[in-house]
């Protein structure tokens, strides 16, 4: 197997095909798609979160979400440890970005409430927004603006559907051009992480978020198993490097921070991206707020932490990492030595 490196570079045509020979990319199977067209519609919510429930139970997560694999290379080649230790400006070790996924109308009037906590700990998080589903309050989206936050787009109307053919694809991705022209926004996320790299690359955006290191609660399983960026064709993919809130709270029932600390532990000892998507939809009580606002302290105690926002992620590795192939690579680590 080829491991993706923070320099990979997978160029427009061949995307998906090379994630795919290399067992990375997500298939939407022939079930997949009769579930999502013909079945999910019709399934009434408590029998979904039955099938769902039965599904969880069968699962085996790697402790703490951590596949040593990832970062195989790193620890043990010479080559590997040398490329992580220049890969961020100087006195930063580690970033840490952090993302929303807003799903319905109830979490978006839950947005501003959000901001407030983490502006406790000086922090700004980008919210991904579905544009076709529920009234979208304009009043929100400039707050988000107002403070400083970041507005992507999450999908097209959330049915599940968005990559069931091509040609589906292509005529919402029309429509979800124009919106991200409206908001002014430059990333994406797909839905419950369903994605097709190849054909994202209609989209006019600058990074996609929809790919994740390792992550088996999700539809498409497929994580990339890389803990920074890449550049997928036209765009740089953001892979998401925690579990997502859903899984801590409901599937896996935690009641505390701990999985998401002790992930954050590993990624900062391999000077990976912290990168977590949670929902206002799941922050919905005092209980779970509050351990999001312990991670937050925690993760802003960390030394060398580096803040960015998703699209200032993309930037820094656009502009620094994106070309970079091996001789000026040696360069950089000569230079900085
Ligand atoms: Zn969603």
């Amino acid at each position: 197997m080829e491991y993706i490196s923070p320099f990979s570079v997978l160029d427009a045509p061949r995307v998906s095909s090379w994630l795919s020979e290399n067992g990375f990319a997500p298939r939407f199977s022939r079930a997949h798609r009769l579930y999502y067209s013909f079945l999910r519609p019709f399934l009434p919510i408590r029998w979904r979160q039955a099938i769902q429930r039965r599904h969880w139970l069968r699962i085996r997560p790697l402790p703490d979400f951590v596949d040593p694999e990832m970062v195989h290379w790193v620890q043990t080649t010479d080559h590997g440890r040398r490329i992580i230790n220049h890969l961020y400006p100087k006195p930063f070790r580690f970033v840490y970005t952090l993302t929303h996924d807003v799903e319905t109308a109830e979490g978006l009037a839950r947005v501003p409430e959000i901001i407030r906590l983490e502006q406790r700990f000086g922090i700004r998080s980008s919210w991904n927004i579905v544009p076709f589903k529920y009234p979208v309050d304009e009043g929100v989206l400039r707050d988000i603006r107002a403070a400083g936050h970041e507005i992507g787009v999450h999908g097209f109307n959330h049915d599940g559907r968005l990559f069931v053919s091509h040609r589906e694809f292509d005529l919402r991705a029309r429509r979800i051009n124009e919106i991200l022209d409206r908001w002014g926004a430059v990333g994406f996320r797909a839905p419950m992480v369903h994605r097709q790299l190849e054909w994202m690359q209609a989209l006019n955006v600058f990074y996609d978020a929809s790919c994740f290191d390792y992550d088996v609660y999700q539809p498409f399983p497929g994580g990339v198993r890389s803990i920074w960026p890449f550049i997928a064709g036209k765009f740089v993919e953001l892979p998401y490097t925690l579990p997502q809130d859903h899984t801590v709270f409901i599937v896996l029932n935690h009641r505390d921070a701990t999985l998401w600390k002790r992930k954050t532990e590993w990624l900062i000892r391999n000077h990976g991206v912290v990168l977590l998507v949670t929902h206002p939809d799941y922050l919905d009580r005092p209980e779970r707020l509050n351990i999001y606002a312990d991670f937050l302290h925690f993760l802003t105690n960390q030394d060398g932490g580096w803040h960015l926002l998703p699209r200032e992620l993309a930037a820094f590795w656009h502009e620094h990492w994106g070309r970079a192939d091996r001789s000026n690579l040696r360069q950089t680590i000569e230079r900085s030595e």
